[in-house]
């Protein structure tokens, strides 16, 4: 029987959290009383197709992380998420890379596997997207005059872990800063490098905490 291949993942953790105002990183911050960065690390260290874990840290705060993130190689983050992640790729030897918003607590060790087995299953592609389809409207404005209302048919939001041939991730990310501090995602960067992305869609809660609400909605998902 030929053995799954093992990815490492990647815990892109190095954002400021300026707009959670905590006063100090986000991935420190407490959710259910232990800093929102644990409940990846636990949902990782229960995935049986990851096989070790690299995390991004804020700069100023490795030892920190560290304590946190026992047995993980911890690096220090850039000056964007990009940056962060292709700083955290540096160590990464695997062949499959998962990469994952410390910001999502509550993507599971099914979702981490989900993701690098549908990429291991399907030769034909890059990147392999956790998404959900969109439930709002949505609309494209320019100065608060709405442009046109774009049909959602088609529309997925895209969410982490995005799982990754480390090689096209790699080739992906050696782009300029410019470049890398616009994507607000790793698979935008592969498909402009005209690698091919496929989604995987995704129904179970995998809420992104950015707010302080995000943050109340987040406790209130831990009580459930
Ligand atoms: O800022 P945003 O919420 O989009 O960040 C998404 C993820 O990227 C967060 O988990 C954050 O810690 C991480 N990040 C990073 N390095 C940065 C900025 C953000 O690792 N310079």
């Amino acid at each position: 029987m030929g053995a799954h291949a093992l990815a490492t993942a990647v815990i892109a953790a190095a954002g400021s959290g300026d707009r959670l105002g905590a006063g100090g990183p986000k991935a420190l911050v407490e959710l259910g009383g232990r800093p929102l960065l644990t409940w990846s690390l636990d949902a990782i260290a229960d995935a049986t197709r990851i096989e070790s874990v690299v995390v991004s840290a804020p700069p100023g705060h490795e030892g920190a992380i560290e304590a946190i993130a026992r047995g993980a190689t911890v690096v220090t983050g850039g000056a964007s998420r990009s940056e962060s992640v292709a700083r955290a790729l540096q160590s990464v030897e695997s062949d499959l890379v998962a990469v994952h918003d410390a910001a999502r607590p509550f993507a599971s060790s099914e979702l981490f596997d989900a993701v690098v087995s549908a990429l291991e299953d399907d030769p034909g592609c890059d990147a392999l997207v956790a998404a959900a389809p969109v439930a709002d409207t949505l609309k494209r404005a320019l100065a608060g005059r709405v442009i046109e209302t774009v049909p959602r048919a088609e529309l997925w939001a895209a969410q982490t872990p995005q799982a990754f041939r480390t090689g096209a991730l790699r080739s992906a990310l050696d782009a300029d800063a410019e470049a890398l501090g616009a994507a607000t995602d790793d698979a935008s960067l592969v498909e402009a490098a005209g690698g091919v992305v496929r989604l995987l869609a995704w129904n179970e809660p995998n809420l992104k905490v950015t707010t302080r609400t995000d943050m109340r909605i987040a406790e209130a998902l831990l009580k459930r």
